[in-house]
């Protein structure tokens, strides 16, 4: 997987409490990164991980101008679609744009089960989000139900279909997957590490179907539920797992940064 540089996300969902918590967060987590000899993040160099923050909308900016410095990027947790107007309590690509946000996360399954997001709505704001230059971080995978009904395939081919309708292969390259079984995420069950392997191939066989070789080679997909710093190195020994998506442990400095620092 050498053509597919890794990429390393830190989804803090509505944590933490204030401004002051989250850019202490932000400080301590840069703090490690120097500390940490091998870190590649720092430097953005070629062949090196992509690290992206997703703080909650408030401090964004703030959390930005903090982490820029270590090459690290900013992105929203969630867009609506509409560009403007009479849509109370929601946010717009563009102004997470103009603050600095590189990536977008569509479809995470906290905003499909609690929040009602369609897999109509989440291709809304996949396109939105290309539309305005950002990347989406488009989130697939079954629920704990599914799981155990082995519709695991079926699931992910459905929502990775659904949730793309529509997006040129041109945009392809902007889009990165998060393979995330719901059962995985912030239960503390990790998903075996050659299981969630095989989802992640499974779903490249769905976008050499939808586009074609080069793009289900070039896409990055990422693992998603209950990564820490135990685990990590397991899952990105795998040879079709290109980074992770990190709930709980990115809330801490010290074990985001040892997971950004995986070792291979
Ligand atoms: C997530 O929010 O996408 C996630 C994977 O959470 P956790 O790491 O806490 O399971």
């Amino acid at each position: 997987n050498s053509m597919r540089q890794p990429i390393m996300a830190g989804n803090w969902k509505m944590n933490p409490a204030t401004e002051a918590d989250a850019l202490n967060l932000a400080r301590g987590f840069c703090a490690m990164l120097t500390e940490l000899e091998d870190t590649c993040a720092m430097d953005a160099k070629e062949g090196c991980t992509e690290v992206v923050v997703f703080p909650p909308f408030p401090f964004i900016s703030k959390v930005k101008d903090i982490v820029a410095k270590y090459g690290i990027t900013v992105g929203a947790q969630q867009v609506y679609y509409e560009n403007k107007g009479a849509f109370t309590g929601s946010v717009a690509a563009s102004m997470v744009k103009s603050v600095g946000c590189e990536y977008v996360l569509c479809g995470h399954s906290e905003r499909r089960s609690l929040f009602s997001d369609s897999d109509v709505n989440i291709n809304l704001k996949v396109k939105k989000t290309l539309e305005f230059g950002m990347k989406p971080i488009l989130c697939v995978g079954e629920t704990q139900d599914e799981y155990d009904l082995g519709i695991t395939q079926e699931v992910c081919a459905m929502q990775v279909s659904k949730d793309l309708r529509g997006v040129s292969k041109e945009d392809m390259r902007n889009v990165v997957i998060a393979y995330e079984p719901v059962w995985a995420i912030g239960t503390g069950l990790v998903c075996d590490a050659k299981a969630a392997n095989d989802v992640h191939k499974y779903i490249r066989t769905i976008l050499a179907k939808m586009y074609d070789e080069e793009v289900a080679q070039s896409t990055r997909i990422q693992y998603g539920g209950s990564v820490t710093p135990e685990s990590v190195d397991g899952l990105m020994a795998m040879s079709d797992i290109d980074g992770c998506l990190v709930g709980g442990a990115s809330l801490f400095a010290d074990k985001f940064a040892r997971i950004v620092n995986f070792k291979s």
